[in-house]
This record gives structure tokens, sequence and C-alpha cells, in this order.
């Protein structure tokens, strides 16, 4: 057990060490995507909107200093803490030179309160001189990076146009991890085409890369995007409140016990979300996950 919950959260892991509660400040260094300025497409993933993958984080007209201060003041009416993590959150946190990404890194670093830092990439955007800059920065402070898979299946990665195949996600896990930095995948459950079977295989094959962490996203139907007038015209299931609360207990059987796990429902956006509407209520879909853990006497790793 992690606290009072069944699965090792990452609300666990941190104050497990840092002694305290830290919250996340969600940042826009003013990258853009490969995937998106024509290097790799032009359009980016199926399911991106114009403002990237990170649409709650701080606004790219302000300095990162400022981002952070303005978060920060918005969080404190919640959270009461003073240690944070500097998260850059939106498009390609990797993909700029070098001199930049130490700039908007060590600038992040300097704000009284950040202990660490977590960085959003492409498991295609980690040159040489990325991963050096990335294991100074470890050395210094706790560092994660986060990767995009969503799913191992080619197929499917091909109709969300992600422009990478699984071997390079490999080869990044395995750079990253030569150089003990944390890595945290990300997975989306409701991928069109997808059965439960080939969902749940994503997951076991992350469990076995022993990443540090994973982030389960259900998959949103945000309007904007490209997935949405595809939706439009070719109608697909999606999962209900029930089926997807089953899925994510079946999930985090299959991981190992010491993962953690950064996330196991997402945010959407009121008004840009046009499917799946229940998503909405978090906190409903939060709970349900734990009484389904409960209700099977189950835990993280019950099944790894
Ligand atoms: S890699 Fe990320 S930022 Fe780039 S298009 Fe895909 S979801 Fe958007």
């Amino acid at each position: 057990m992690w606290g009072d919950k069944r699965y090792h959260t990452l609300n666990y892991e941190l104050r497990k060490e840092f002694g305290q509660k830290v919250m996340k400040l969600s940042l826009d260094g003013g990258f853009t995507c490969p995937n998106r300025d024509g290097t790799l497409g032009n359009r980016g993933c199926i399911f991106c909107g114009e403002e990237g993958s990170g649409e709650f984080s701080g606004s790219r007209t302000l300095s990162i200093e400022g981002q952070i201060e303005e978060q920060r003041k918005l969080l404190s009416k919640k959270w009461k803490t003073d240690k944070y993590i500097a998260y850059f959150q939106n498009f390609t946190n990797t993909y700029s030179t070098y001199e930049d990404l130490k700039e908007k890194y060590y600038a992040a670093l300097s704000h009284k309160g950040v202990v660490g830092l977590a960085i959003a990439t492409r498991p295609d955007c980690l040159s040489e001189e990325v991963l050096e800059l990335l294991s100074e920065l470890n050395e210094k402070t706790y560092l994660w990076i986060e990767l995009g898979l969503q799913t191992i299946h080619e197929r499917t990665a091909k109709f969300i146009r992600r422009a990478y195949p699984l071997k390079v996600y490999d080869e990044a896990i395995e750079e990253l991890q030569k150089r003990n930095i944390r890595v945290v995948t990300h997975l989306i459950f409701g991928l069109p085409g997808e059965s439960k079977e080939e969902i749940l295989d994503s997951v076991r094959y992350v469990a076995n890369t022993k990443t540090w962490g994973v982030k389960f996203h259900l998959l949103y139907i945000q309007k904007g995007t490209d997935l949405y007038e595809y939706y439009l015209k070719n109608p697909f299931p999606v999962f209900s409140r029930d089926e997807y609360i089953s899925l994510v207990a079946d999930g985090l059987e299959l991981l190992p016990g010491d993962m953690v796990v950064h996330r196991v429902t997402g945010d959407g956006k009121k008004d840009l979300l046009f499917e799946p509407r229940w998503s909405l209520d978090k906190l409903r879909v939060l709970s349900g996950i734990d009484k389904e853990l409960k209700r099977r006497n189950s835990y993280q790793g019950l099944k790894y």
C-alpha cells in the first residue's frame, strides 16, 4: 500500500523524497515540435491541439521566471507548499539549440523553491548533446524526462501520426537509463482500433522496460483537432466510465510496485472536450479506480 492508495502515486513518491507536498508548475518553454514545424509533419499527432500537449501550462508570452511566479500564485490558493517541480510540458521540450535549452532549464532551477525539473519530449529529440545536458542536470537536481509513447502498436502509431517507430523509444530509454535519468512513459487508453488486450500489451511492455514512472491517459476527442474531424466522419467506440475504470485497474495490476504512477486520468478542457464528457468529473473517476481495486482486493503489481 502507498499511503491511502492501492497504487504508487507521484504524490506519495514526492512526499517520501521531500518530506512534504510538492507541486508541479506547468511551463511553456516557447518550443515547437518536429511533428508540427514540417520536419516530420505539419499537423502533429492526430489528437494534439493547436496549443500543443500542455493546455494548462503557463503563457509563452511570459519569461520562465514569470510563468513560475504566476503558476505558483495560482496554485497557492489550493495547496500550501513551498517546494515545486518546474514542468516543461508544452510541445517538445528538448527541441531547440543546446544554449536555449540550457538557459531555460537553469532559469527554472534558479527560482526559489524549485527542487526539481520535469521535461516532456519525444524520444527522437534526444541528441548526444541534449543527453549530456540532461545528465548534467540530473547530477544537480531531481530530474525526470517524460516520453509520449502512447502505444506500442505500429499500426496505431501510424494512425495517430506519432512519426517514430517503437525502436526509437527503446533506444531513448536505454540512453536515459544508462545515465540514471528517471523516465516516465505516457500511454493512451482508447485509441481507435485497439482492443483492451492490445492496450494492456502496451502496459506490459512499459512495465518490462522498468521506466521509473508511467502516465495513463484516457483518449480525449477535443474540438479543433484532426481526431475530432475524424470522429465526426468515422465515429468509433469510446469507453464508458466503468470500462475505463476497470481497464486502469487491470493496467495497475500489471505494473511493478516501484513504478511511480503519475496519472490515471487527465484534465480535459471543458469547452473543448467533445468525448468522453464523463471524464470531466475527475474525482469520480479517481474514486472509482480506488473502489474497483478495493472490490477486487487488488493493488499495483498483483499481476506483474
Ligand atoms: S509530439 Fe507532442 S507536441 Fe508534437 S504533435 Fe505530438 S502530441 Fe503534439
